[in-house]
């Protein structure tokens, strides 16, 4: 039951093949049973009492096609039932007073919330090792890490654990772990989702989307998840669409865009072969490769990485031991009272970009590195628009390498930060972008460890996303494996 796709799992729920009930008491046991820290918190009697709902609306003939289906949300999301703790010790006992906006929508659907899933904390990170609960770990080799900041939601999805997930991506972290667990993953325009009740990091940049096995999955969940929300400023007011309309179109005269800086030193040799492989299936799907180039991509990880902790830093100063989280047990003042809630209340990396965040917007400093870096943003999305006039869709690796060791790289977060090189530009421009399954790394190793290709398309274009993921996954099994 744990291998089937949305789709066929609708099916069965409205055939009355399985119940709701029995659809999530399968989950949660093997949530159970699972030893890869994917998930934070669990509520059974919860979980079965929305299925029981379900299950009612199914025999009562108000179901939608997602109705019945477990779905489990990435702990950035808050949820009033559950607690929403961002990762972090900060919020570790934070139950929020309503239900984010996506997490609404997908119960309005009828989706059965089976819990909430690690990150990293406040979606910082690459690897899920910066998770105050611990790190996750991937299901293809234990040993190596699912990816960040959604590693538990990708984790989960690999595993079978739920057949639906929640990510949120600011500079990758929907992208990167669906690559590194091997899943399909989409970020939709930034404002396509709305931002309420997601706890934010850079509002800027930060975007709901959803992961699941396949992409005509992904397409299923953005039905139900994008949307005008006039409790979000920057949302979206755009006509409602079906993505999944166009994924049986042919690929027949498809223009691919192949950015050469997307191809050069640091990419490992084992993810060029995969990500060349799967462009060379593409040819024989019908489409025409078109060497482009992308000249700004180098800079886009300076750029994020001033931007991003610019608005980090402002988002997370409400954090202050009184309206939210996590208090100091003993201080001497009020000044001290904050210093110490903070000290004791965010991780190292959170600190760190607190810091630079800081530095870059003060009095001085402005007009050097934060003014400096929108102007190059800029340039970076102007890069993309120049490169559209060439091509519907751009191609090339979600991350230079596969998932590496967990440990290997924790105590280096400028390796993390490098490793972020193809994301962060799609981020920045606002773009759609997405990770499918496509081979997997080469040697001893990285023999199990995933490989995604990334697509990134033009405003908008989610619909011709899904198209191209969906016909490359009609003719290749990546998306079908499973690490058992
Ligand atoms: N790895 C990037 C970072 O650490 C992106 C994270 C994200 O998209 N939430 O900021």
């Amino acid at each position: 039951m744990h291998t089937k796709t949305l789709a066929q799992l609708s099916a069965m729920l409205q055939s009355k093949q399985v119940s709701a009930t029995e659809l999530a008491q399968h989950f949660l046991d093997r949530i159970a049973a699972s030893d890869l820290n994917a998930f934070l918190h669990v509520d059974t009697a919860l979980t079965l009492e929305q299925a029981a709902a379900a299950d009612a609306r199914i025999a009562a003939g108000t179901a939608t096609a997602l109705t019945g289906i477990p779905i489990a949300h990435k702990d950035i999301f808050v949820t009033r039932n559950l607690r929403s703790t961002a990762g972090s010790h900060m919020l570790e006992n934070y139950v929020s007073p309503f239900d984010a906006t996506v997490v609404d929508k997908l119960a309005q659907a009828g989706m059965v919330t089976l819990g909430k899933l690690n990150c990293d904390e406040f979606a910082m990170g690459s690897s899920n090792e910066n998770s105050y609960f611990g790190p996750v770990r991937n299901p293809w080799d234990k040993s190596a890490v699912p990816g960040g900041s959604s590693g538990g939601s990708a984790a989960a999805i690999a595993a079978r654990l739920a057949p639906a997930v929640t990510g949120t991506d600011t500079g990758g972290s929907i992208r990167q772990p669906a690559s590194f667990c091997g899943i399909t993953g989409i970020k939709p325009t930034y404002g396509s989702v709305s931002r309420y009740g997601m706890i934010a990091f850079a509002s800027s940049l930060d975007q709901g989307g959803p992961m699941a096995q396949t992409a005509e999955d992904c397409g299923l969940l953005l039905n139900a998840m994008v949307g005008f929300d006039d409790k979000d400023s920057t949302s979206l007011e755009r006509q409602p669409e079906d993505f999944n309309r166009d994924l049986h179109q042919s690929l027949q005269g498809l223009r691919i865009g192949v950015p050469k800086e997307f191809f050069g030193a640091g990419l490992a040799p084992d993810v060029e072969q995969a990500v060349r492989a799967a462009l060379d299936q593409y040819v024989k799907l019908g489409a025409t490769l078109v060497d482009i180039s992308l000249p700004k991509t180098e800079l886009s990880i300076p750029v994020y990485y001033v931007i991003a902790p610019a608005e980090a830093s402002s988002n997370l100063s409400r954090f202050d031991g009184v309206r939210y989280g996590h208090r100091a047990a003993s201080y001497t003042d009020l000044d001290d009272m904050y210093r110490q809630s903070r000290t004791e209340g965010f991780g190292a990396e959170v600190k760190r970009r607190i810091l630079v965040g800081a530095y870059v917007l003060s009095h001085g400093y402005y007009d050097a590195y934060y003014l400096q870096a929108q102007k190059i943003r800029r340039l970076i999305a102007q890069d993309f628009a120049t490169a559209f006039e060439q091509c519907d869709v751009i191609m090339g690796p979600v991350a230079p390498t596969v998932a590496w060791d967990i440990g290997a790289q924790s105590d280096d977060p400028l390796a993390n930060y490098l490793a972020d090189i193809f994301t962060l530009s799609t981020s920045l421009a606002g773009l759609p972008g997405m990770s499918i399954p496509c081979g997997f790394g080469q040697g001893d190793k990285n023999a199990r460890r995933p490989v995604g290709l990334q697509l990134i398309g033009n405003y908008f274009a989610e619909a011709k996303l899904l198209n191209i993921a969906h016909q490359y996954q009609q003719v290749t099994d990546w998306h079908q494996r499973s690490p058992e």
